[in-house]
């Protein structure tokens, strides 16, 4: 496994990999979700990169990114298991160098659910996507529907701006118990970490109004926000049941499918989750 640390040399080494190249963009501090994405891709591709880059301009100012949890030892460790063929861990400063002003916005998609309270957070995203696969050029990239708002916006941008790649889609890894896995539940603490499995919880009996029958996106909405609400230690942000492409609330019946999602804040952590409701029951 190589490791490479600056933008030539990932560019001199992707001209030596042969195709398919499957490109996997994280945060680090890896779990068994990113994992899976990279598990896929080595299953699709003659060689994998992984990058691992904590991206500054996702993070609101009041956000975690300093002290966002870091383990580059561990992560190594766990990429060489994996056999991934490459790790690129960038400087911030050589990603966003002195000078740089292009940004890249997705309307409309980005400014619900994540992004009314999170303002700039998908541009972050977007751009920093952008960038990593102008340096990879990848022909398949592998995103996890844990963020489904993200993989909806990252597939968006790669329609709008003619990318010549391929973005895969991956299904939520999840703890025995359901808690979806995230770097961010390392935060949660004591009694926050049971308390935390409200927002499966939360997806089992949204699966099961929808098994019944029940189509009416308010009645699933209000369903969910009530359990949650039982829940003392959480902080509902939102609980949202909207269309899968434009993820517009939808405030009557689900013609075909949806994507309920939600943003749970459990101490000091505010998490996501999400089901696609689809199907005849
Ligand atoms: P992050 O390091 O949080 O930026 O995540 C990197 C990628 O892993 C993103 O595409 C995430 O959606 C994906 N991911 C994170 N958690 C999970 C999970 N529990 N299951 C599947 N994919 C995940």
């Amino acid at each position: 496994m190589e490791t490479v640390r600056t933008i030539s040399d990932m560019k001199l080494l992707r001209q030596r990999l042969a195709e398919p190249v499957g490109f996997v963009p994280t945060m680090g501090f890896l779990h068994e979700g990113h994992l899976s994405l990279i598990r896929r891709a080595r299953s699709e591709n003659r060689h994998v990169i992984v990058s691992i880059f904590v991206n500054p301009t996702q993070f609101g100012p009041e956000e975690d990114f300093d002290s966002y949890p870091r383990d580059t030892e561990r992560d190594l460790t766990l990429l060489k298991q994996e056999k991934a063929d490459v790790v690129f861990m960038p400087e911030p400063e050589k990603i966003y160098p002195p000078g740089a002003c292009t940004w890249v916005e997705v309307e409309g998609l980005t400014e619900m659910l994540e992004g009314i309270s999170r303002p700039g957070h998908f541009r972050g995203v977007a751009t920093v996507v952008t960038k990593l696969f102008n340096i990879i050029e990848p022909t398949y990239a592998y995103f996890g529907q844990k963020d489904a708002q993200q993989a909806r916006v990252i597939r968006k941008m790669a329609e709008d701006l003619f990318m010549n790649l391929e973005i895969i889609v991956c299904p939520t890894i999840r703890e025995p118990d359901g808690l979806a896995m995230s770097s961010r539940n390392f935060y949660l603490k004591g009694k926050e970490r049971k308390a935390a499995l409200i927002l499966y919880k939360s997806l089992q009996l949204a699966q099961s109004l929808w098994n019944r029958g029940e189509r009416h996106a308010g009645k699933i909405r209000g369903e969910i926000v009530s359990l949650i609400e039982s829940e003392p230690l959480a902080r509902i942000g939102y609980v949202s049941v909207a269309d899968t492409e434009t993820l517009q609330e939808i405030e009557e019946e689900i013609e075909y499918e949806a994507l309920l999602s939600m943003a749970v804040k459990v101490g000091k952590p505010r998490l996501l989750d999400s089901i696609v409701l689809s199907g005849s029951a």
